[in-house]
């Protein structure tokens, strides 16, 4: 059983991911062709602090904006700024805040446009990848049996798993323990116990799973130069069920009523 303290930490982290969420819808409505990523992260900034909370990544190890927006082959970290958005890319967008001492966390990878048919295949498989993780995250499981629910679902597909950079646990601080690879073995790992929060976050390759780091210090991309995807919600470790603390519910709405269908759906014939 769970104490107070740990089950008032949840509901705020709960409210913190909820925020995170309604967030990336606002920034979701805004996405087309011909909107720069500075643009959207102005957005989510107004919208953040009109609710009363704080970007939780900016400052964070002096990270210079409120969103990461990392377009194609940008993996993560990508740093918002005058790029204008295109027809035919795809866009990681991930937000954090921080509200009554705790974080919420959670990414979506978008689509701009019509976009090639194999991209759109990545990012079904990124997503239906997240949630395979997501079933594993219950009490007595064990880190591995995540990673390992993601890396089958993704190379199954024959895409190429991101090792360099993990899933965390998530709390007072941004990435606490303990790191969830989307890689593993089953049965391997830290144990997954009643109140972990942790942050599943698969970054899948369309080509190889290099990475590099681009000058600027933040940005990581594919070392091929070919599109990567990446979705992240926050989760609770509960007993017989993972406690899926942010959602992509509101996000899905705008896109559905916008795009008419989910980022893998307005691709090319
Ligand atoms: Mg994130
Ligand atoms: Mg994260």
């Amino acid at each position: 059983m769970l104490d107070d303290k740990k089950r008032e930490a949840i509901e705020i982290m709960r409210d913190c991911n909820q925020l995170v969420s309604r967030t990336l819808a606002e920034v979701a409505s805004l996405i087309e062709p011909g909107v720069t990523t500075l643009e959207l992260d102005q957005k989510a900034e107004q919208f953040i602090r009109d609710n009363g909370a704080e970007p939780g990544f900016k400052g964070y190890s002096g990270f210079p904006k409120t969103l990461c927006t990392s377009v194609n082959s940008q993996v993560v970290h990508g740093i918002p700024s005058e790029y204008v958005l295109k027809e035919g890319d795809i866009i990681s967008v991930d937000c954090g805040v921080k509200m009554k001492g705790y974080y919420g966390d959670t990414a979506y990878t978008f689509a701009v446009g019509e976009i090639d048919r194999h991209v759109a295949e990545l990012l079904r498989i990124t997503y239906e990848a997240l949630y395979k993780g997501i079933e594993q995250a219950v009490t007595g499981r064990r880190v591995g049996d995540i990673g390992y629910a993601v890396q089958k679902h993704a190379e199954g597909a024959g895409f190429a798993v991101v090792r360099e950079m993990v899933g965390h646990g998530i709390g007072a601080n941004l990435h606490e323990d303990p790191e969830v690879p989307n890689y593993g073995k089953r049965g391997r790992g830290p144990l997954l116990k009643e109140g972990m929060v942790l942050c599943i976050e698969p970054m899948i390759n369309l080509g190889g799973r290099a990475i590099v780091q681009e000058a600027d210090g933040w940005t990581i991309r594919t070392r091929d130069n070919r599109p990567s995807a990446h979705y992240e919600l926050a989760v609770a470790v509960t007993g017989s069920f993972a406690d899926i603390l942010s959602t992509f519910e509101y996000i899905e709405k705008v896109l559905i009523i916008k795009n008419n269908g989910l980022p893998w759906q307005n691709r090319k014939p």
